[in-house]
């Protein structure tokens, strides 16, 4: 029988709604991580009208979604969510949100006909569409826990992110668009929470973000500070390169797969 210290509670917010680009894979991952290293993931999924308990999860998970599933949620996660996911993080917990979980756990997103959902206000950032989607790979520096690494996704957003003086940078864009297309930054973080526009989903490619996460959520479980066994991660460095390399517009992927297409229209 596993120690249940050793068994991270994960909560799914809106896993129905809030599931664009396969983002559910990043749970996966996290599942992955800790069953390779003989601990454990327990998953309890909480959707519209669901209320929560801080304390009761030690990782909190809010994926994207197109805008109208967003407006769908929005309110709800404001009423019924809002105020114990705070609290939860304000005590330690750790939270992922991407693309529109992001922009609902910041202050809110104004979509293109001007309609205004309401956010938690957790990371201060203010979302508002433009008239283009900002679409492609995109790569980062981004920065955790004082430790700095590339970090490769893919993006699709209306939403133009402005962050307010309490929220720091996920990371800053290497090659791609980030929060606005135009101040270089990307995502937000504050405590030990992360937004961010890097669907892929996000964290097969980039397995120390997931590392991080899980050390968050181990150190909340136990209230020590635990040390992951390092792992393989080979297969995942490479997979980032490539999508960093897509990122940075590199020639050599382009050709590869031009290739590869031409390939398999024969
Ligand atoms: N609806 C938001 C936007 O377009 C979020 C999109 C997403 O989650 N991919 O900005």
């Amino acid at each position: 029988m596993t120690d249940p210290s050793h068994v991270v509670r994960l909560c799914h917010l809106y896993p129905a709604e809030m599931n664009i680009y396969a983002d559910r894979g990043n749970i996966a991952v996290l599942r992955r991580r800790l069953e390779w290293r003989g601990l454990g993931l327990v998953v309890h999924e909480a959707g519209i009208g669901t209320s929560l308990t801080p304390g009761d999860h030690d990782l909190y998970y809010l994926g994207g979604g197109q805008d109208r599933d967003q407006a769908i949620v929005a309110d709800d996660l404001a009423r019924t969510k809002g105020p114990a996911l705070c609290s939860a993080v304000e005590d330690g917990a750790a939270l992922l949100a991407v693309c529109g979980g992001f922009q609902l756990t910041a202050r809110g997103y104004v979509a293109a006909d001007g309609f205004r959902m309401p956010g938690i206000g957790l990371l201060d950032a203010e979302t508002v569409a433009g008239p283009t989607r900002l679409i492609g790979d995109v790569l980062i520096e981004a920065t955790l826990d004082g430790r700095s690494g590339e970090v490769a996704g893919f993006e699709n957003h209306a939403g133009r992110t402005v962050l307010g003086p309490g929220a720091t940078p996920f990371g800053r864009v290497i090659a791609g668009h980030g929060n606005d297309g135009r101040d270089g930054t990307e995502g937000a973080t504050r405590l030990r929470a992360i937004g961010t526009y890097l669907h892929g989903p996000l964290l097969p490619r980039n397995p120390w973000v997931a590392d991080t996460l899980l050390h968050w959520a181990l150190a909340h479980r136990t209230g020590e500070t635990i040390v992951l066994d390092p792992l393989d991660d080979a297969l995942e460095a490479e997979s980032r390169q490539v999508a960093s390399g897509r990122a940075r517009g590199d020639r050599t992927e382009r050709l590869i797969g031009r290739t590869r297409r031409a390939r398999s229209s024969r």
